[in-house]
């Protein structure tokens, strides 16, 4: 595996990788490598002749400064871990290496990016962009990978691949659990023994109201899962919406939530946590 942190060497190794014919995947991460990336990677090793995985955490899409702070960082731990998953190239770019310029890509999303995390972390999504963007210029993916984890994410990514006609499949992945159904996230480090055991609250929660109130109002499904998790200690739902799952539009109260998509973002603590489910009856 060779480790790259210049953007310049990274775009000479892929020119050579490429001219024997290499097809390149690439996944972007934030790093604190779980199971879930990992999920992403094998698909792309399995997909693609070169696998290109990126580790920045990129201050851009934080809208709190302590959010930043407070991420988990483990590279000595993501280098070993990729050793052995069939990456060739891991990306550990420096912020000038990666930002050359303020420029913020512009993007008409048609309120994709107003919605849930746009609304409730403001500037997220223009961070999310900014790096993608710059990212894709830099390693020119055939394919790039995302997770189902980050559903609006996914949906504002293949939205920016479209408006710029760029030449890059995006592929979906699906949300990757711990045995009880807590969603993988490298913010679950940051739980303490206690914040952990409640988190699975969430998943529980969702799972409920696609396995037994699908059928139901939308309103009747929010207010359900709302009250099972603001009813635990530890936890404070910041919303809970069901929206159609292409256009993210939300859907309104009296509609049945059947086949929507259930989104949701808690803190757990101080540690904010998102998950999804599309309430289908598979
Ligand atoms: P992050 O490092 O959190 O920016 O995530 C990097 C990529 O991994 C994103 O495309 C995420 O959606 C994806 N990802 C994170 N957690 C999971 C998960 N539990 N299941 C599937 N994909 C995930």
């Amino acid at each position: 595996m060779i480790i790259c942190k210049d953007s310049n060497y990274l775009r000479n190794i892929l020119r050579k990788l490429r001219e024997l014919n290499n097809d390149v995947g690439f996944v972007p991460t934030m790093g604190a490598l779980h199971q879930g990336h990992m999920t992403l990677i094998e698909k792309s090793v399995s997909e693609n002749g070169i696998t290109v995985v990126s580790i920045f955490v990129n201050p851009r899409q934080f809208n709190q400064s302590e959010d930043f702070e407070n991420y988990p960082r483990t590279l000595d731990e993501d280098l070993k871990l990729l050793q052995y998953s069939g990456c060739d190239v891991a990306f550990l770019p420096e912020y000038e290496n990666v930002f050359n310029d303020d420029t913020k890509i512009e993007v008409e999303f048609n309120g994709l990016d107003s919605v849930l995390e746009g609304e409730h972390r403001p500037g997220h999504f223009q961070g999310v962009v900014d790096v993608v963007y710059r990212l894709f210029d830099i390693i020119t993916p055939d394919k790039a990978y995302f997770g189902k984890k980050d559903y609006q994410q996914l949906l504002i990514i293949s939205k920016m691949v479209e408006f710029f006609n760029l030449p890059i499949e995006i592929i979906p992945c699906s949300i990757v659990r711990e045995k009880d159904g807590l969603a993988l996230s490298s913010r679950n480090k940051r739980l303490n023994k206690v914040e952990r055991e409640n988190a699975v609250i969430i998943s529980k929660a969702i799972f409920l109201a696609k396995n037994e109130y699908r059928n139901e109002t939308v309103n009747n499904v929010k207010k359900i899962v709302w009250n099972m998790i603001s009813e635990n200690q530890y936890l404070t739902p910041e919303y809970i919406e069901i929206c159609d799952p292409k256009t993210l539009k939300l859907c309104s109260g009296n509609e049945e939530a059947v086949n929507k998509l259930l989104l949701t973002a808690v803190y757990c603590g101080k540690v904010r946590l998102i998950d999804n489910i599309l309430l289908d009856s598979n």
